[in-house]
């Protein structure tokens, strides 16, 4: 998964579809991620000491990785994210469209670095 938390992605699939937002969680192990605004549900909470007046509670749920793209800051599209190593052997995800880089991923390795 290229995507990070502070991410901004476009939804592609669903009822949120072309919503773009901002990432707030992310779950490698299980691919998904919360992003703000999109796939709110209503959760409805009884009475309880921390909440004492109960009701509805709307929140963002967990959507699957896949079906958001990467907004690139560059040229605005959604796009495909690639990685690729800079030259001091870090790495950096970049626009599949534009090729503009889309910020560094990885600490420079000089075992990696082009000499
Ligand atoms: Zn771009």
């Amino acid at each position: 998964m290229r995507i990070r938390v502070d991410d901004l992605v476009e939804v592609i699939t669903g009822d949120d579809r072309s919503k773009r937002g901002k990432v707030l969680r992310v779950d490698r192990a299980a691919g998904k991620l919360v992003v703000e605004g999109v796939n709110k549900v209503f959760k409805h909470v009884r009475r309880s000491q921390r909440n004492p007046q109960g009701g509805r509670l709307s929140k963002e749920m967990p959507i699957p990785a896949c079906n958001v793209l990467l907004v690139c800051q560059a040229c605005g599209k959604a796009t495909r994210a690639g990685v690729r190593f800079l030259d001091d052997g870090g790495k950096e995800r970049f626009c599949k469209k534009c090729s503009a880089g889309m910020g560094q991923v990885a600490p420079p390795r000089t075992r990696y670095a082009k000499k």
